[in-house]
């Protein structure tokens, strides 16, 4: 890709609208641009980054054996009408009437949609459990939408539905995404802690937010600071091992706002491990028995028994991961975005010194950049005549993790190349595509 034809509109200045450093970069970077309240256009620097967690995600739900379907983003209201939440949602459901004055709505979540499809299909025990998720668009209309992406009405989210025969299996399924939830953001090279959480409006008793910390978060959070040293690693995907693990994290004292008491948390916290601070809510994990399978009327056969399914709920905000992820990894001081390699939305920029017209330096960028996708390397070319000064920060700013400069420093195969953030070295075009392949390794 040439940068002159390339669709990133970088901005000189912060736009004073946004708040937060998360917004502020999308916006100058030209990720996104707002469309109306809280709903936003994802142009191609943006979009490519959220692709590429989606699929993070995708494969880490795909390793516990949850399966992918895609539901529609428009629901009929008359499931809603059957679960009882219609009425309850409130306004921040948006309700649409189709041509023929029927209730329809955008959907803010699919507990009931899941659950139609599940009983028109399941109905022994023998099938179960069933564990499906789907990525797709939500509308939830916020009272206060803000922070760009972070808290908008229009946004991107994975939620995942489990079907079990009883309380034990179901806690193995709750417990599998508790698990496949850590891997997650562990790729995404955040710290993500789960922390104990109310069910609000999808309802039900046992509840975790994965929350990542951050000044700019809005969940408030009580935590015992060891709870940071767990680890998951050598967990298995099996009944007692997953148990265990849970019991790891739920030894400390970790929960949200709504699940604060000063007295509990002093008694069990010594003070030295006290952190009151706050994070971004990344995922949410619910499980709530046959909340929604009793009233639709969601069983199966049991040894000719008629028994309600469990059900939990699993979501991650594959969208607000975008913004998140900025928050914890920008340097707004050095303005240096380091993305984790495996979403970086290009693995590397090759800019040639083209300030006196020096069109040999893009011809060699081009002959360059063959060689790189020969290799599975995305690149972009900086062809625009720009000083060479104001092409660094740029690509700095965007987050492009290996840079490569033809200048008067290049001589052969040798090039002038940096790892963002740090000094350049010389280094000959075989080197350089290694080490890009190994940084694209970890
Ligand atoms: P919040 O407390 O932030 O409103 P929630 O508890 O309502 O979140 P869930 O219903 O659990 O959210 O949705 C799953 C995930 O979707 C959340 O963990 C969050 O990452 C994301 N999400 C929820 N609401 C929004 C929003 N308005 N904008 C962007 N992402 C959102
Ligand atoms: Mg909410």
């Amino acid at each position: 890709m040439l940068f002159s034809k390339s669709f990133i509109p970088i901005l000189k200045n912060i736009p004073s609208e946004a708040k937060i450093k998360s917004h502020q970069l999308m916006l100058r970077t030209g990720m996104i641009k707002q469309s109306s309240a809280g709903i936003y256009s994802w142009l191609p620097l943006g979009f490519k980054v959220m692709k590429k967690i989606e699929q993070i995600v995708r494969e880490e739900q795909d390793n516990i054996g949850v399966q992918e379907i895609l539901m529609p983003t428009i629901q009929s209201a008359e499931i809603w009408k059957e679960s009882g939440r219609y009425k309850d949602y409130g306004e921040e459901m948006l309700r649409i009437k189709d041509r023929q004055g029927r209730d329809m709505l955008y959907g803010p979540t699919n507990e009931e949609l899941v659950t139609d499809i599940f009983r028109s299909s399941i109905k022994s025990y023998k099938s179960l459990p069933q564990l499906l998720y789907h990525i797709q668009w939500k509308f939830r209309d916020e009272l206060r939408p803000r922070f760009g992406i972070m808290r908008c009405r229009e946004f991107y989210m994975k939620d995942a539905y489990s079907f079990d025969l009883n309380d034990d299996e179901a806690l193995f399924s709750y417990n599998k995404f508790f698990l496949s939830y850590l891997k997650t953001f562990k790729r995404l090279n955040l710290s993500a802690i789960p922390m104990a959480a109310d069910t609000g409006p999808i309802g039900g008793n046992l509840s975790h937010e994965f929350i990542i910390l951050a000044d700019t978060g809005e969940s408030k959070i009580y935590t015992d600071k060891r709870v940071f040293n767990v680890d998951s690693d050598q967990t298995k995907i099996e009944k007692n091992s997953l148990a265990n693990l849970r019991k790891e994290f739920e030894k400390f004292y970790s929960v949200t706002d709504e699940k604060y008491s000063e007295k509990e948390f002093n008694n069990k916290v010594p003070e030295e491990f006290r952190l009151k601070t706050k994070g971004i809510e990344v995922g949410h994990i619910f499980y709530f028995g046959d909340k929604y399978s009793k009233p639709m009327n969601s069983s199966v056969d049991y040894n000719g028994k008629k028994e309600f399914v469990k059900m939990g709920s699993y979501g991650v905000g594959v969208s607000r991961l975008v913004g998140a992820i900025i928050e914890a990894k920008y340097d707004e001081k050095k303005e240096i975005m380091k993305w984790p390699q495996s979403i970086s939305p290009y693995d590397c920029a090759i800019i040639p010194f083209l300030n006196k017209g020096n069109k040999k330096n893009l011809d060699k960028a081009v002959n360059i950049s063959k060689k790189l996708r020969e290799n599975n390397i995305d690149f972009i070319i900086d062809d625009t005549e720009e000083n060479f000064s104001s092409k660094l920060k740029k690509f700095n700013l965007i987050g492009i993790p290996s840079q490569i400069i033809i200048g008067n420093k290049t001589e052969g195969d040798n090039f002038e190349f940096i790892k963002i953030g740090e000094n350049p070295e010389i280094s000959n075009l075989d080197k350089i595509i290694k080490l890009i392949n190994q940084s694209k390794k970890n």
